[in-house]
């Protein structure tokens, strides 16, 4: 195989938002409007999240991050607390407990799935465990089925963490119908945008009125919850919340892209399944395996490199990738690795399954506005790398 560096002149992101000009469009006529903040932009912008998955309830946030941290606070999560949550996920998976005064313990992922394994999380639980964390981890469901079961068993809280499946579906029912809350992320990767923002969606109307208070001071005008009434200038805090709230702008903005969404997914899987078609037949790449439940909408493709096969692996086949200008990552470093985390004495948590994925994981450049050439580009120089790396 002759070894011709493809000619990309840009590096190729590994995410990426899609803008139009009816998005654009959407921002700047709240701009020109009487509300810029929880004005009825938020409300259109809850309603299109909730019905679209199929739940009740939906409360906006400021980001996906501080929307996990209401639905800990929803929970009744507090310190002395624990709450399971896999090693492989973005910080905020874990953060948001420690927010609340609460310990995350870090049950091993699967190594086909890369989820949270079922079992490992049922043998977490202790006489402390008050939520569970499950994460969507690339937009494949986690098999939330046999997680809500195990909760319900030891009354547990379900959090899912469903920041990168947007559009997904487990036994053909949208991701946001199984947990107790769920937790959608509109970051700029995410499968639609509203520039920083999070949802969560419940049908449970407990957690929806805390989540609320949460999101503005625990600050509250409800007769039924207020201890007096001094006029109609008067509320009460209740709760100690934060200012999480999204502004108009940004509602605006996400409401516009979740009419895009499905055909964003459409693009997704279109640009997986080639992914995989390229890939499957070479030894040593490891695609990702699909659980029959699942129907992902792939936010990530992670293509692991087996370490035998390949001299120096997948930290080799980063820099060629690199060097080429397609924009691979690695998604994630298991958190209880960070330092902040090992001061907290997380340093001998056993997780290998979860090690032998951080190994050997490598992110491919994955989003709705690539073009088929951009696509062709990353196989091809995939390929390439790997033909060179087994020759060394
Ligand atoms: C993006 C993300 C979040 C939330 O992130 P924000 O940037 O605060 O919206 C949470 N969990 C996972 C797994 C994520 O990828």
């Amino acid at each position: 195989m002759e070894t011709t560096r493809i000619a990309r002149t840009a590096m190729l992101p590994y995410g990426k938002q899609a803008i139009d000009e009816d998005d654009i469009q959407a921002v700047v006529d709240v701009l020109r409007s009487d509300f810029i903040t929880q004005g009825p932009a938020i409300d259109r912008f809850e309603r299109k999240v909730a019905d679209y998955v199929g739940a009740r309830y939906a409360v906006a946030f400021c980001n996906g991050t501080a929307a996990l941290h209401a639905a800990c606070f929803a929970a009744g999560v507090g310190p002395g607390d624990e709450v399971i949550t896999t090693p492989i996920t973005f910080l905020a998976s874990s953060n948001c407990a420690l927010y609340m005064g609460a310990r995350p313990v870090f049950a091993d992922i699967k190594l086909d799935t890369y989820n949270i394994d079922p079992d490992r999380l049922a043998s977490a639980i202790t006489a402390k465990t008050k939520a569970i964390i499950p994460v969507d981890f690339t937009g494949q469901p986690v098999e939330i089925d046999r997680i809500t079961k195990i909760a319900q068993d030891h009354g547990l809280v379900v959090i899912q963490d469903a920041a990168h499946s947007l559009g997904a579906t487990y036994s053909g029912r949208k991701v946001g119908q199984y947990a107790d809350m769920t937790m959608f992320s509109f970051h700029p990767v995410k499968h639609v945008t509203s520039g920083e923002g999070g949802v969560i969606v419940t049908d449970n109307e407990h957690y929806y009125k805390q989540l609320q208070l949460f999101r503005s001071h625990g600050m509250t005008r409800d007769a039924a919850l207020m201890q007096q009434n001094d006029g109609p200038w008067y509320y009460e805090m209740i709760e100690l919340g934060y200012n999480f709230r999204m502004t108009d702008m940004q509602a605006a903005l996400g409401a516009s892209q979740m009419d895009k969404l499905d055909r964003f997914v459409q693009r997704r899987r279109a640009i997986a399944a080639r992914y995989t078609e390229a890939f499957s037949s070479m030894e040593g790449l490891i695609v990702p395996y699909q659980h029959p439940n699942a129907e992902s909408s792939w936010h990530l493709y992670i293509l692991r490199w087996d370490e035998q096969q390949f001299i120096e692996g997948r930290n080799r086949a980063f820099q060629e990738l690199r060097d080429r200008l397609i924009g691979v990552h690695v998604h994630y470093i298991p958190i209880y690795k960070q330092p902040y985390y090992r001061s907290l004495g997380y340093a001998n948590v056993d997780c290998p399954n979860a090690e032998e994925y951080y190994n050997t994981a490598l992110t491919l450049p994955l989003y709705p506005s690539m073009t088929d050439q951009d696509v062709e580009d990353v196989i091809d120089s995939v390929k390439e790398v790997a033909f060179t790396m087994k020759e060394m």
